[in-house]
């Protein structure tokens, strides 16, 4: 027996966004290492790639899954999501995981300044397409036994905070759409959880935060775990926002 087949999400499929870079890359890398399949989207191939390679590092080293990749822009291509549910479908005939964390921050700014296009983009990332993936990909989530979303949160969203308007308010509509999802499956054996990381070392931190010392922040590898744990098929909490700290 291979040892890929001996981690506790051995034979789970997994779809991760923003697994270019970041908490999403390393919440799919930590997937994999306990053994998942993932899909990883973000729009940068390279990023996507460099993923890849420590996906398979990490299966060479101590088993576990392997990697599909799909270069996707959630706002420009947010049409093209529909037909990603049913290829999912049709490919695995399940979906066992859902990792959203893709995410842009805007320009920190008083709302009343907020350019259109700041805004449009911080909506179109954060929440218009939480949206269109849980459309897409509520009936293979529904499809497995043990099926686990979880979508990255802050707690910005809960504190409204002069300059992040934008941001927190998309990721207060975010929390909502979510915690609604999670009551409407609540009967089912998929559970929907939010996560929020707190302040984490990536290019989103630094564009907020650019004279703070990032390694006096937690590191996305420090959080990949706390992530993971909430897809394995023993977690029963759901309709949560989970914090790391
Ligand atoms: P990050 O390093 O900037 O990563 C963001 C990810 O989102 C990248 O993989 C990026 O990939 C992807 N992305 C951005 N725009 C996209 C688009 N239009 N289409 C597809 N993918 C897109 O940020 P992070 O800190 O890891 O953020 C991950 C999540 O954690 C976000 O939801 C964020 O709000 C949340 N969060 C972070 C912190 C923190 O302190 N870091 C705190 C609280 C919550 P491409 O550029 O390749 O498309």
């Amino acid at each position: 027996m291979s040892a890929s087949l001996q981690g506790p999400l051995s034979g789970r499929v997994a779809l991760v966004t923003g697994a270019s870079r970041g908490i999403g890359a390393a919440a799919a890398i930590e997937l994999a290492r306990l053994g998942a399949h993932c899909v990883l989207t973000a729009r940068s191939q390279g990023g996507l790639e460099e993923t890849d390679d420590a996906i398979r590092a990490v299966s060479k080293a101590h088993g576990g899954g392997s990697a599909t990749l799909l270069p996707f822009d959630l706002q420009k291509d947010a049409d093209k999501l529909d037909p990603l549910g049913p290829s999912v479908f049709e490919r695995f005939g399940r979906l066992d995981i859902l990792v959203h964390a893709a995410g842009v921050l805007g320009t920190l700014t008083p709302v009343a300044h907020i350019t259109p296009r700041d805004w449009a983009e911080v909506v179109a990332v954060n929440l218009t397409a939480a949206w269109r993936l849980i459309r897409t990909l509520d009936p293979p989530l529904r499809a497995s036994d043990a099926g686990r979303a979880v979508i990255l949160t802050t707690g910005l969203a809960r504190s409204p905070t002069p300059y992040w308007g934008a941001y927190g308010a998309s990721k207060a509509g975010l929390e909502h759409l979510v915690s609604t999802w999670a009551a409407e499956v609540a009967a089912t054996p998929l559970r929907v959880n939010l996560f929020d990381p707190g302040p984490v070392n990536t290019k989103l931190r630094a564009k907020a935060m650019p004279g703070e010392d990032p390694m006096s922040l937690a590191q996305p590898a420090d959080v990949a775990p706390r992530i993971a744990a909430l897809c394995l098929p023993g977690e029963a909490r759901s309709g949560e926002v989970v914090r790391a700290a």
